[in-house]
């Protein structure tokens, strides 16, 4: 039997089961029958966020952004770059601060933008400032 994980659907948050070596075959949804993975970013508010860190065995990068600033802004496409680079070993995620205020408060988000890199519900590192899409892929996978 192989080792399977829980992945939390991008589009309903329904969790499957998903075999390891079947991660990156371009699964869908049991439930909405959408893809689990399409290689961007997700961007989510609490609810959806709190499924992915609490029911999904996959780790989580996460952008802590907010429209009004410049380097979250040019920030973005290396973030969706490294998304495309990272996937299915990892979920992207990116949290707008200024519409999800409680989520930057309960992180204690004190400059964007900031990334964080969550692994089984707990905050393992995080860091603070734009990178390109090889910083960050290389920041995440010394963590992993
Ligand atoms: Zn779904």
């Amino acid at each position: 039997m192989s080792e399977s994980k829980h992945v939390v659907c991008p589009h309903c948050a329904g969790v499957n089961r998903v075999p390891v070596d079947r991660l990156g075959a371009g699964g869908k949804c049991g439930r909405c029958k959408q893809p689990l993975f399409e290689g961007r970013p997700l961007e989510v508010g609490g609810q959806a966020f709190q499924a992915q860190l609490t029911r999904s065995d996959l780790p989580l990068l996460v952008d802590f952004w907010a429209p009004w600033c410049g380097p979250c802004r040019m920030m973005a496409p290396a973030f969706a770059q490294a998304a495309a680079q990272l996937e299915p070993r990892v979920r992207l995620l990116k949290v707008n601060t200024e519409a999800e205020q409680s989520l930057g408060a309960r992180f204690n988000i004190r400059s964007i933008p900031t990334m964080a890199l969550f692994a089984g519900g707990r905050e393992l590192d995080r860091v603070s400032g734009a990178m390109d899409a090889r910083g960050i892929v290389a920041w995440v996978t010394q963590h992993l």
